[in-house]
């Protein structure tokens, strides 16, 4: 079913990441899935990347992408619907930063400020992964993560091996 925009949707930037179980393939199935999500509208993809892992060493390379949604569930209500799509995808969790099939991370909730339990928005992460900021700068050229703009936050953050598919 198609949901029409109204007033309390918001834009969310999805990070989408996979070196398990032909990552490519995870990832475009991924994608697909992410335009069925219900509550959500499609708005775009970035180009995918291939990036080297930064977890535990003698994991294969990562495919990495942003999606970008509008949605109107909560914050905890995405999430859900998130982690429900990556058990689809048969994610086991045994080591943190481990090899996965698919991580499907919430980069950022419009300008929301969310720190539970469950959930930090923005991502903690963002400004430290190459693999998030130079989709999302494709995606959102112009948009800043507190004072700073992505482009500021690409020059300070660590080099990483990237790869543009
Ligand atoms: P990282 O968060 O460093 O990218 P990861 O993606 O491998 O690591 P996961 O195992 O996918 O971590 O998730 C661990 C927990 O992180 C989840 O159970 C979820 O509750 C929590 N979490 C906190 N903030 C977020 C967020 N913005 N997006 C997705 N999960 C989040
Ligand atoms: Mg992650
Ligand atoms: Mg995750």
């Amino acid at each position: 079913m198609t949901r029409e925009t109204n007033s309390s949707t918001v834009r969310c930037y999805i990070g989408i990441g996979s070196n398990l179980a032909n990552p490519l393939q995870q990832v475009k199935t991924a994608i697909v899935e992410l335009q069925q999500l219900a509550g959500c509208q499609w708005r775009g993809v970035s180009s995918l990347y291939r990036s080297a892992p930064v977890g535990p060493a003698g994991q294969d390379d990562y495919i990495n992408a942003v999606a970008c949604l509008e949605t109107d569930l909560s914050p905890e209500s995405l999430l859900d619907a998130l982690q429900q799509l990556e058990n689809t995808h048969q994610r086991v969790r045994i080591q943190r930063w481990g090899a996965r099939t698919l991580d499907l991370d919430i980069l950022l909730i419009a300008q929301q400020h969310i720190d539970t339990a469950r959930l930090i928005v923005p991502h903690p992460h963002i400004e430290q992964r190459n693999f998030v900021l130079v989709p999302l700068l494709e995606l959102a050229g112009d948009i800043s993560i507190g004072q700073q703009s992505l482009t500021q936050l690409l020059e300070n953050c660590p080099v990483g091996s990237l790869e543009k598919l």
